[in-house]
């Protein structure tokens, strides 16, 4: 029998990862998956789901700050690449870009079924979004499951009015880890009781 995350101390984390509806039409659940499985990480739940616009609605933070930073976003690269924002998505404030691309965003997780799952582990949220890679696929790290996947920016996407494309979701903190396995698993769906074989070699589990 494997330790819960509470018997194992502070560094054992939950994160909720989403593979999104490119990510699934791509034919990448399994390498995301196995990104984490490779590097030590251990699903505790997993399944597909094709989501309702108010579940997906619900998932993403709605408070000012959040959107704000989604704006911003797209505006840093415009400014990188000396883009004019108000041309290429008729806005230059960062408020209502953001509120635009929240709408892309919910399209976008709306297009196909997606692949919902917990990963556990030492530093877990932390762990999974360094895997994953940064937010827009052209500014990730190559060996990123980001930056292997995909080139998307917010020149191309905003430009076309939708979400970037980005394969996968990731909490940013505990607060989102919380939020975000509450809203997509029931106590029931979650598996952590079992041992990782490797595990007892690599933490003496
Ligand atoms: N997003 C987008 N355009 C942007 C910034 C973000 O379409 O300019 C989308 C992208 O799919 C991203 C999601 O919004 O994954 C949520 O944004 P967040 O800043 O939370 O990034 P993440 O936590 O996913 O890295
Ligand atoms: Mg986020």
């Amino acid at each position: 029998m494997g330790k819960n995350v509470k018997q194992k101390g502070p560094a054992y984390e939950r994160s909720f990862v989403m593979v999104k509806p490119d990510g699934v039409q791509r034919g990448l659940i399994g390498e995301v998956v196995s990104r984490f499985e490779k590097r030590g990480l251990k699903v505790v739940a997993m399944k597909m789901v094709k989501p309702s616009l108010e579940h997906i609605d619900e998932h993403y933070p709605k408070d000012e700050e959040w959107i704000g930073r989604l704006g911003d976003k797209g505006f840093n690269v415009f400014k990188e690449y000396g883009i004019d924002p108000k041309k290429l998505m008729g806005t230059d404030d960062r408020k209502e870009a953001g509120e635009m691309v929240r709408g892309w965003l919910v399209d976008y997780l709306n297009e196909a079924p997606v692949v919902a799952m917990i990963i556990e582990g030492i530093h877990a949220i932390d762990m999974v979004r360094k895997i994953a890679g940064t937010t827009l696929p052209s500014k990730a790290e190559i060996g990123t499951i980001r930056g292997d996947f995909s080139v998307d920016s917010p020149a191309a996407a905003n430009l076309e009015k939708r979400a970037i494309k980005n394969i996968l979701h990731a909490s940013e903190n505990k607060e989102e880890a919380e939020h975000e396995i509450a809203h997509w698993f029931s106590r029931e769906e979650i598996f952590d009781d079992y041992a990782r074989a490797e595990h007892g070699v690599m933490f003496n589990e």
